[in-house]
């Protein structure tokens, strides 16, 4: 990648931010096609979250990426918010306009909605789908579950409070989506009705398993997704759903297609996913 005087600057706002693996991926693609933009890594405090945006701005930044903690923050900053913006309530993705106009949009649905799509999956008529976690990755996936068509879900969360609160909140925006929230306990969870389960909850990460998930009670044709994204392997969801004979999907078709659909609101152009798919693994990562 060569940086000269038109060079457009892109970039992702997060804190901490040095485990992303947002500017190997978008870099990567920026230079395969020959484009003349660069995508830095900025560790943005939350206070500081306004005066980064106002300065991104003033410096002709073409746009910028959002991770934790400031999805949700970045909504009302927007002059303009996608329909996924409005119903997830976050924003991942910002375009700025040559006037400073700010559009917000939210592609971790399409992440989402494109790694099972992929797959060839279609949900069966009136299937359900079983919904670890309620946290920001819950919203955009119940936003995605009722783009592909599920009418059925149920949201089951560690402190339950949260999964209830999600499901009215959803309940409002999304009437014709059957929606019920449950306590996390073994006996309770519908797994034998499920036709999907997603993880949503940071569960996994450091290879922990998930309590109370019994994985034979699935159906044999069940699909297990799983959100999270292990730089060393597949996580416990995926490795025991696999040896049992199920479809099952790790974190990372979903990291990858976020990335492409930001990279095709900025750029205009389809990312290059499946060099990026061939080389992740060698992919330059910070030091652990
Ligand atoms: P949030 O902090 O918003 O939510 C975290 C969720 O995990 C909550 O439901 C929380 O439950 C649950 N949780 C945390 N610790 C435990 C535990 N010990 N036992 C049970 N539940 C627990 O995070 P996000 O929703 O933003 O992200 C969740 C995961 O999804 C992360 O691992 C993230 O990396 C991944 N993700 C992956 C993406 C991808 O492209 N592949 C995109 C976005 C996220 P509670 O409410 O009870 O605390």
């Amino acid at each position: 990648m060569t940086i000269i005087g038109t060079t457009r600057l892109l970039g992702i706002l997060g804190d901490p931010v040095s485990h992303t693996l947002s500017p190997a991926m978008h870099n990567l693609a920026l230079s395969t096609l020959g484009l003349d933009y660069c995508y830095l890594p900025f560790r943005v405090p939350a206070d500081h979250l306004p005066a980064a945006v106002r300065g991104l701005v003033a410096l002709g930044a073409a746009g910028f990426n959002a991770t934790i903690p400031h999805k949700e923050a970045l909504v009302p900053l927007m002059d303009e918010r996608s329909v996924e913006v409005h119903a997830v309530g976050a924003v991942n993705t910002v375009v700025i306009a040559p006037n400073g106009r700010l559009t917000g949009y939210n592609t971790d649905v399409a992440g989402f909605v494109t790694a099972l799509r992929e797959t060839g999956w279609h949900p069966p008529t009136g299937g359900m789908a079983l919904l670890l976690g309620a946290g920001g990755a819950a919203r955009a996936v119940l936003v995605g579950l009722q783009q592909l068509g599920l009418t059925r879900v149920v949201v089951v969360n560690r402190h339950p409070e949260r999964a209830a609160r999600l499901v009215a909140d959803f309940r409002s925006r999304f009437p014709e989506l059957e929606l019920q929230s449950l306590p996390w306990e073994e006996n309770a969870l519908p797994l034998e009705a499920c036709c999907l389960l997603v993880n949503t909850t940071s569960l996994g990460l450091r290879n922990e398993t998930l309590p109370g998930i019994e994985l034979s009670r699935l159906p044999a044709q069940a699909v297990v997704h799983d959100c999270v994204y292990r730089g060393t392997g597949p996580t416990p969801l995926v490795r025991q759903a696999a040896e049992r004979g199920l479809l099952a999907i790790g974190g990372l078709p979903m990291l990858i297609h976020q990335a492409a659909r930001a990279f095709e609101i900025w750029t205009g152009q389809k990312m290059p996913v499946a060099i990026i798919q061939d080389v992740f693994d060698q992919l330059p990562r910070p030091p652990t």
